[in-house]
């Protein structure tokens, strides 16, 4: 079976529904035909100002999140990234072989160092793409399951292995990026040219799973469209039309195709409202599965525990072949 390796990090009280459709659903449906390794990834969480007692609580909420959508730990090994030391020291070796400029044409870093201004930006926000290369390549992963906003960092991860394997041997599998093909991106709502973000959107441009039905419909009303009256999908001229479609084809497991068809000659409140009942039909058994896992934090904590030693089986064993082909000794 081939094998899959992907991870979120637990820096929101929520996912939201970019997450969901871009990544986290495509992680659920991989587990039936993949040998597949998910990974809460809180060391990157730490790459930007974090409150402890916030992570901590949220990488709790993170798992039942992941439990909820349906990720089964018999059929998927499911594990905080903290718990797994081989991920930071194959980090290490990798940045070894990773150039400076590379590193700094990483667009997402670029995007996020200039918001948060060059003091409060971290060395870990630029090295997190090495991070997540080594989180992949200590698993032997065959897919990444990941947005488009992935891309990049995938690409640096395939030529991380391809150098290394190169100076050193065969030692890591080469990667391919999962990005499914029409819901690899969705958009803010309040700015449809921008993606959905935990950390870049504003409240009402993101809808989150676990945000109260209402709430999310009300978000869905005030999501920014176009003057126009027509509802088709075009993503240059009608971003915020086009965004919903998405979404709205999505959830539904139709093709944008139908939806539009099913909207010629109606208004935009009828599809906005529409969307809300869709998303609410799913936010609403998926709430409750969540409060069920949540309220045995001992028994997530298990489940995480169990995780993290199946995941030390394979990093471990990558961990130590990579040691030896650069010359470290091993530990007596
Ligand atoms: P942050 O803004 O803090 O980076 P995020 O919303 O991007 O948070 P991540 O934990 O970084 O969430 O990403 C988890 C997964 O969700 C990744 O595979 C990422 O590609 C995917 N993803 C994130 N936002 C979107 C989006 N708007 N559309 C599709 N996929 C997305
Ligand atoms: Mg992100």
């Amino acid at each position: 079976r081939p094998r899959v390796l992907s991870g979120i990090q637990p820096t929101a009280d929520s996912f939201h529904l970019g997450n969901y459709l871009g990544a986290l659903r495509q992680w659920v449906a991989m587990q039936d035909d993949h040998d597949a390794y998910y990974c809460i990834v809180d060391l990157h969480a730490i790459t930007v100002e974090h409150d402890p007692a916030e992570l901590a609580r949220r990488t709790r909420v993170a798992a039942a999140q992941l439990l909820g959508l349906g990720l089964d730990p018999a059929r998927c090994t499911l594990f905080a990234q903290s718990h797994v030391p081989e991920h930071a020291r194959l980090s290490w070796v990798l940045e070894c072989i990773t150039g400076f400029g590379e590193a700094g044409r990483m667009t997402q870093f670029k995007d996020k160092s200039s918001k948060e201004g060059a003091d409060r930006t971290t060395v870990g926000l630029f090295t997190y793409p090495v991070l997540m290369a080594a989180d992949i390549l200590l698993y032997q992963a065959d897919r990444v399951p990941v947005g488009e906003d992935q891309r990049q960092h995938l690409e640096l991860t395939r030529n991380l292995a391809q150098r290394f394997n190169h100076r050193f041997g065969e030692t890591f599998q080469v990667p391919e990026p999962y990005i499914p093909p029409h819901t690899a991106k969705i958009y803010d709502l309040q700015e449809p040219t921008a993606k959905m973000s935990k950390s870049a959107s504003s409240p009402s441009g993101i809808v989150e799973l676990l945000d109260p039905p209402k709430t999310s419909a009300k978000k869905i009303r005030s999501a920014v469209t176009d003057n126009e009256r027509e509802i088709r999908y075009d993503p240059e001229a009608k971003p915020g039309i086009a965004n919903l479609l998405t979404i709205n084809a999505a959830m539904t497991d139709r093709t944008i195709a139908e939806v539009e068809a099913e909207y010629a000659g109606r208004g935009y409140g009828d599809l906005k409202k529409d969307l809300g009942e869709i998303v609410a039909g799913f936010a609403e058994p998926f709430a409750e599965k969540v409060n069920g896992y949540l309220a045995d934090p001992a028994e997530l904590d298990r489940v995480l525990a169990k995780g993290a030693t199946r995941a030390r089986e394979v990093s471990g064993a990558t961990l130590a072949a990579v040691h030896e082909r650069i010359g470290f000794l091993p530990p007596a």
